[in-house]
Parts: C-alpha cells; sequence; structure tokens
C-alpha cells in the first residue's frame, strides 16, 4: 500500500530516521514548538519536517498496529485508546498517500483553524 515515510530534508530538520514510517505530530499548543510543521518517525518518536509518499508490503492492518504501538510507546494514551487512535492515524495516513504519486516529498503544515494538515510540495522540474 501506499504511505508515508520519513524524508531527510536538507533544508528542513530531522531527528527521525530516513525512511521510518511517518505520522502526524500530536500538537502539543506551544507557539514555538515545531510539531506544527513536522511528521514523527513512528520507530524513533522523533520530528522530521519532511515526508516522502513510498509504495511498502504493507496492509492496512499493519498500519494500524504500528501506528497503535508508536502511540502506545509516548506514554499519553492507554493500549485501548492507542488502538482507537491507531485506526484513526492508518485512516489519514492511507488516505493522503493515495492522493500523491511515489517519490514526492511532502512538508506537513497543521491548521488550527481546521484542525487538519496541509501538505506543501515541489513538483520535480524536468533538467
Ligand atoms: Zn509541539
Amino acid at each position: 500500500m501506499r504511505l508515508l515515510i520519513i524524508h531527510d530534508d536538507p533544508e528542513g530538520f530531522c531527528g527521525a530516521v530516513a525512511g521510518e514510517l511517518a505520522m502526524p505530530s500530536m500538537i502539543c499548543g506551544v507557539s514555538e514548538c515545531v510539531c506544527t510543521r513536522a511528521h514523527l518517525g513512528m520507530a524513533s518518536h522523533a520530528f522530521s519536517s519532511a515526508v516522502e509518499v513510498a509504495e511498502r508490503e504493507f496492509t492496512k492492518h499493519d498500519l494500524v498496529l504500528a501506528a497503535a504501538s508508536c502511540l502506545q510507546e509516548s506514554g499519553l494514551w492507554s493500549a485501548d485508546a492507542a488502538r482507537i487512535l491507531g485506526h484513526r492515524v492508518a485512516d489519514v495516513m492511507a488516505e493522503v498517500a493515495a492522493r500523491y504519486p511515489v517519490g514526492l516529498v511532502l512538508r506537513p503544515r497543521y491548521d488550527p483553524a481546521k484542525d487538519c494538515w496541509w501538505y506543501h510540495y515541489e513538483l520535480p522540474v524536468r533538467e
């Protein structure tokens, strides 16, 4: 399936590991925080300013489990809550990734007014 992985963006920041599964950051509400313009590496729990659309031998169920385990490891949610949220995260990630071609680099921006993420990208130019 098509999903989002961490991209190490030389023009941004990346504390996560390039290629690991990515999910939207939880928004903390601190105005100086980078969480509104980053996604999280599901294994590293670190921020990256860019993600990449990728095709992986994954089922939706795999993605739900990965997201739920990341959420539970954060310590913010119980196992039950993490499982429910994991479904939501996997749905959103699959839906976002399906909109774009494989290999495209996306820069996430959280819009607090609409409570949603926007994805900025540059189309590759022919050289
Ligand atoms: Zn934050």
